[in-house]
């Protein structure tokens, strides 16, 4: 990966944020505030502005204004987990390009980091859920000799698994653990956004 790809990735992640905002924000109606949409929205339209016209040396540097920019714009849990997600994996990335070992180094400071952050495990039915069997997936095919686009692939699809199984899950942090077992029977609006951002990777390093 390399700075221009790194900037075609985020960039995705905001395109596919507006296209799926009302979903994300209809998700979080069953379970949550109603506003998971709106704030990442709202979040990565101020990326995209932070990215724009400014050059960037390093694949680090244009996820660390990411994660920055998240910090600062987004007023809900998912504004300081997903801007510390970022952070912690521009902290990995110091060069100007990242193999796809790199890569994975730095996908896992941002699960570490998430994790260390909201104190969730596992089966909690957040975010963590489409996010830490991607990172598992995207390790198992690189060591399987998968390339960049491969693990990627791989990577999305475990998301998109997770997300799925966080729906019989009963919530046990953030907002939707106040309804306790009520919140069975929803997906997690965190997981589905997490597993959007892996969705749009594998199409960003798509060769
Ligand atoms: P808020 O809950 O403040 O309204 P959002 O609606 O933007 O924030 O985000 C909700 C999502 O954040 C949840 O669906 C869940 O995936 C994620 N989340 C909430 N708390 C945690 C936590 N402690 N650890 C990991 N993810 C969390
Ligand atoms: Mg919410």
């Amino acid at each position: 990966m390399d700075t221009g790809l790194a900037l075609a990735w985020v960039r995705a992640i905001a395109l596919a944020v507006r296209r799926d905002a009302d979903q994300l924000t209809q998700l979080d109606a069953a379970i949550g505030d109603a506003d998971h949409g709106v704030n990442l929205k709202r979040g990565f339209s101020a990326v995209e502005q932070a990215l724009d016209g400014t050059g960037f040396g390093t694949v680090g540097a244009v996820l660390t204004r990411t994660g920055t920019t998240l910090v600062s714009t987004v007023g809900g849990a998912s504004g300081p987990l997903y801007g510390s997600v970022f952070r912690a994996a521009g902290r990995e990335l110091p060069d100007p390009g990242a193999t796809a070992e790199r890569l994975l180094v730095a996908l896992r400071a941002g699960l570490d980091a998430v994790r260390k952050l909201g104190a969730a495990e596992p089966g909690d039915k957040t975010m963590i859920d489409a996010f830490a069997p991607a990172v598992a997936a995207f390790e198992k095919a690189l060591r399987g000799g998968a390339d960049l686009p491969g693990a990627a692939r791989t990577a999305a699809a475990a998301a998109e698994e997770g997300m799925l199984a966080t729906i019989p899950m009963i919530a046990r942090k953030g907002r939707a653990s106040y309804l306790g077992p009520r919140s069975q029977g929803h997906q997690d609006p965190g997981a589905t956004s997490t597993a959007l951002i892996f969705r749009t990777l594998a199409e960003a390093v798509r060769p």
